[in-house]
């Protein structure tokens, strides 16, 4: 331990799984009092304990506008104003536009786009005020490239490309940093929805990375000193076909 997060106040969204919850803990193995969000309750709360006093659990269905809205204060009164911010959960569905089920890309939308906007809303006018901050979104490589199987997914992160970098100039000049990290596939529940062919394919030459690197890559940017701009990171394993 580095303590390189220590007096920090953190919190990370879809925190009870996969990437979110390997932040939280580099967060946390740093110093960081960490505020992990999710809908999983039960399983955030068992998490929670077992990662020790630093760990908050905060229940939150980011599908559910006003329990999104109050995140800000959700976090303050746990442990204090939030000085990181890292909205990464986020949902997967591939497959041909034409043979996509719209109810569940609505789910998707309002998760990976609506979600993640309404939440970093809802704890920068307190940022603003305080003058920092830094706010981190887990995009995904298929935000910069169009990946031919997953057109929704794609759209999905896509949109949070443009949020991020039409929001991150206006943030600026109030000390607020923002950056996305843009992983290729890691092994996490997610990818239960991958298709299996593309599973076997991933699997066979090399193509997956764990959640611990993407971890890695945030906890970077989280570590540049202030002043530095937040650049965007994508971290990729060995080509897919994309
Ligand atoms: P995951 O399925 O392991 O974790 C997602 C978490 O989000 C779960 O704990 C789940 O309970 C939570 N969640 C889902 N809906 C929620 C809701 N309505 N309210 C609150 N919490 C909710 O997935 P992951 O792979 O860790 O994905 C995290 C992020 O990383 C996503 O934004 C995803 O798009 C992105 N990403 C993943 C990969 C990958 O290959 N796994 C690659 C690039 C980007």
């Amino acid at each position: 331990m580095t303590e390189q997060l220590s007096g920090k106040v953190a919190a990370v969204t879809g925190a009870a799984s996969g990437i979110g919850l390997e932040c939280a803990r580099t967060m946390l193995a740093e110093g960081a009092e960490v505020v992990l969000i999710d809908r999983a309750a039960e399983r955030l709360e068992a998490l929670c304990e077992e990662l020790g006093p630093k760990a908050h659990p905060l229940v939150v269905d980011l599908l559910h506008g006003p329990q999104v809205d109050a995140i800000a204060t959700g976090i303050e009164q746990l442990v204090g104003p939030v000085d990181i911010f890292h909205a990464n959960a986020g949902a997967y569905i591939g497959g041909p536009a034409a043979e996509g089920d719209p109810d569940a890309w609505d789910r998707m939308l309002n998760l990976n786009i609506n979600a993640a906007f309404r939440s970093v809303r809802a704890v920068l006018p307190d940022m603003i005020e305080r003058k920092t901050g830094d706010v981190i979104f887990t995009s995904s490589v298929a935000g910069v490239v169009p990946v031919v199987w997953e057109p929704i997914y794609t759209a999905s992160k896509f949109a949070v490309q443009a949020f991020l970098h039409a929001t991150r100039r206006q943030v600026a000049p109030h000390g607020i940093r923002m950056g996305a990290v843009l992983p290729g596939p890691v092994v996490t529940a997610l990818l239960d929805d991958w298709p299996k062919a593309k599973m076997e394919e991933a699997l066979a030459n090399g193509s997956l990375m764990q959640p611990k690197e993407v971890a890695e890559a945030v906890l970077f940017m989280l570590t540049r000193p202030r002043g530095v701009v937040i650049r965007d990171l994508v971290i990729l394993p060995n080509s897919v076909d994309l």
